[in-house]
């Protein structure tokens, strides 16, 4: 056997350690969620669903973000889920702390809190989900995606 196939394996079988999706063959979350960035700036339809598909992602691969930038993701998933998705400033806004806060305030507090809560959270769809196949059927799985994410959270605050 070359030397390559116990990595390869390993990394087949073993879920995200972040949102606990199994990856397609080797490829993970993040090498997915970079390759629809690329569908999102080649394709004005695709960019149609940028912020809502980085929000998304992030919210659900939360380990870098500080408390107030996950309490502000979560809250405009919320909003776009009770379809009062804000404004492109307000979209932007919200994106614009996130990464910020993801490259400068990840602290090891809040690593400890979000890994306590994504324990509690099967998610129902994750970056797999997302259809790339046309504009439509893109935008309309993104936004599901979206409104799935909310909802888990949801559910995931409400049980004790
Ligand atoms: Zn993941």
């Amino acid at each position: 056997m070359p030397e390559t196939s116990l990595k390869e394996i390993t990394t087949e079988f073993l879920p995200c350690p972040e949102c606990g999706a199994f990856a397609e063959g080797i490829e993970t979350c993040h090498d997915r969620f970079h390759e629809l960035l690329i569908f999102d700036y080649q394709d004005q339809g695709y960019f149609a669903v940028h912020h809502l598909l980085v929000l998304t992602f992030m919210t659900q691969h939360a380990d870098a973000l500080t408390d107030e930038a996950f309490h502000s993701s979560r809250a405009a998933l919320s909003a776009f889920a009770a379809g009062k998705w804000p404004d492109t400033h307000v979209q932007q806004q919200a994106q614009t702390r996130l990464e910020n806060r993801a490259q400068f305030d990840g602290t090891a507090q809040f690593v400890r809190k979000s890994s306590q809560l994504r324990q509690r959270i099967a998610w129902t769809r994750t970056v797999f989900d997302v259809d790339f196949s046309g504009v439509s059927a893109y935008v309309q799985t993104v936004e599901a995606w979206a409104s799935a994410v909310a909802h888990d959270l949801e559910s995931a605050t409400a049980s004790p």
